[in-house]
C-alpha cells in the first residue's frame, strides 16, 4: 500500500509517502516537512490565522515534492490520509480541502486521521513493534499516557490538568526572557544551572490519579524569578535547572505508576514497551530519565528519531496504511475537522477536563 499523508493541524506544513508491506513493514518514500517557526516566533506562539494563511500558501508545492521524491504519480497512490483533527480549525480545513479534492480526482479512498493516532502507530513504522505497548505523549499541545491495544484500539491513561509539557516550557521560557521554542532554550540554559540553589515541588508525585499538572510550577518559576532583581544569567540558568529537575522527576513519578499499571493489566506480555513521541521527547534529561526507569521497570524504549516524533505526514500515511490494511473503512467526503477529538471514549465523556 502507498499512502500520500497530508498534515497541517498546528505549525508545520507537511506531506508525505508511505509503502506498507503486507507483512506490515513500513518504508518512508517521501517526508517533506515546512516548519512555520519564523512565522510565528516574533509572536512568542502559534497565531492561528497565520498558521492557515501559511498552510494554503505551501501545501500544494509539499505534496508535489513529496511525490517528487519518491518518484510517484498520484496513479501509484492507494489512499489519501489527512489529519482531521485535533488542532488548530483553519489549518485542518486546509489539509483537509486539499486531500479530499485529490482522492476525488484521482478516485482514491480517502481517511480523516486522530493526529494522536499518527503519534501512537509511529513507532510500528520504524520499530515495528507488537501490540500492545504504552505510548508517553509530550508535545507543544499534548501531555499523555495512551495504552494502544491495537490499530482503532485505544485508550487514554493519563493526560493534563491544565498546561501540557511543551506548553510549560515555551511559558517558562518567555517569561526569563528566552526565545521561542522555550524547550530547547530552557534546556541548553539549565546545562549550565547550578543544581539545588532553587527547588521547585514535583507536581502530582505519587497521587492516584495518573494525572499530569505543570502550571503551578510555571508561577513559582515566576514568583522565584520575581525576587531576583536583576535577574542574572547564572539565575536563569539555576531557574532552568531546577524547572527542568522538577518536570522530570514529575514524568518519571508518573511514567513509573503507567508501566506498574500496564503489567498488572498484561501480565503475560513477554516484550513491554514505552514509546515516546513528541517535541519534548528531545529533552536529554527527560529522555535518560525515561530510558532508566523504563530498563528498570523491564520494558523496551523506544524514541523514533527526533524528525518523527515532531508533527510530520509520514506518521499520518502510516496511520492511514494501517487502518487501510486492519479493513477499516475509509472516511466520508464530507468528514468536518475536529479541534478536539480524544482516542477513546473514555475521554471523550471527560471532555473538558484537560487537553
Ligand atoms: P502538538 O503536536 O501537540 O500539536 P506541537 O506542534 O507544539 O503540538 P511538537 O512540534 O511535537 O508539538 O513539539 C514542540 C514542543 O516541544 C514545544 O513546546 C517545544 O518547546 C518542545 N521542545 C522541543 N525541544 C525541546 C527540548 N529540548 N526540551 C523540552 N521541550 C522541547
Ligand atoms: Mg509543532
Ligand atoms: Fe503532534
Amino acid at each position: 500500500l502507498n499512502i500520500l499523508g497530508i498534515e497541517t493541524s498546528c505549525d508545520e506544513t507537511a506531506a508525505s509517502i508511505v509503502c506498507r508491506a503486507p507483512d506490515g513493514s513500513g518504508e518512508i518514500l517521501s517526508d517533506v516537512v515546512l516548519s512555520q517557526l519564523d512565522v510565528h516566533a516574533a509572536f512568542g506562539g502559534v497565531v492561528p490565522e497565520l498558521a492557515a494563511r501559511s498552510h494554503v500558501s505551501t501545501l500544494d508545492r509539499l505534496i508535489k515534492q513529496a511525490l517528487e521524491q519518491s518518484k510517484m504519480t498520484l496513479d501509484d497512490i492507494d489512499a489519501v490520509a489527512v489529519t482531521a483533527g485535533p488542532g488548530l480549525i483553519g489549518g485542518l480545513m486546509v489539509g483537509l480541502m486539499t486531500g479530499k479534492a485529490i482522492a476525488m480526482a484521482a478516485g482514491k479512498p480517502f481517511y480523516g486521521i486522530n493526529h494522536l493516532e499518527g503519534h501512537a502507530l509511529t513507532a510500528r513504522l520504524t520499530d515495528k513493534i507488537a501490540f500492545p505497548y504504552l505510548l508517553l505523549l509530550v508535545s507543544g499541545g499534548h501531555t499523555q499516557i495512551v495504552l494502544v491495544e491495537g490499530v482503532d484500539h485505544y485508550e487514554r491513561w493519563g493526560t493534563t490538568i491544565d498546561d501540557a509539557l511543551g506548553e510549560a516550557f515555551d511559558k517558562t521560557a518567555k517569561l526569563l526572557g528566552l526565545p521561542y521554542p522555550g524547550g530547547p532554550a530552557v534546556e541548553q540554559a539549565a546545562q549550565s544551572g547550578e543544581p539545588g540553589r532553587f527547588k521547585l515541588p514535583v507536581p502530582m508525585r505519587r497521587d492516584p490519579r495518573l494525572v499530569f499538572s505543570f502550571s503551578g510550577l510555571k508561577t513559582a518559576v515566576r514568583q522565584m524569578a520575581e525576587h531576583e532583581t536583576p535577574l542574572s544569567k547564572q539565575t536563569i540558568a539555576d531557574l532552568c535547572l531546577a524547572f527542568q529537575t522538577a518536570v522530570t522527576a514529575s514524568l518519571d513519578d508518573r511514567i513509573s505508576m503507567a508501566l506498574e499499571r500496564f503489567k498488572a493489566r498484561f501480565p503475560e506480555c513477554q516484550d513491554p514497551a514505552l514509546v515516546v513521541a513528541g517535541g519534548v521527547a528531545a529533552n536529554k534529561a527527560i529522555r535518560s530519565s525515561l530510558l532508566a526507569r523504563t530498563q528498570s521497570a523491564g520494558f523496551h524504549f523506544i524514541a523514533p528519531p527526533l524528525n518523527l516524533c515532531t508533527d510530520n505526514a509520514a506518521m499520518i500515511a502510516w496511520a492511514g496504511a494501517e487502518r487501510m490494511a486492519q479493513g477499516l473503512p475509509p472516511s466520508p467526503l464530507d468528514l468536518a475537522p475536529r479541534s478536539r477529538w480524544p482516542l477513546d471514549a473514555e475521554a471523550i465523556a471527560a471532555i473538558g477536563h484537560g487537553k
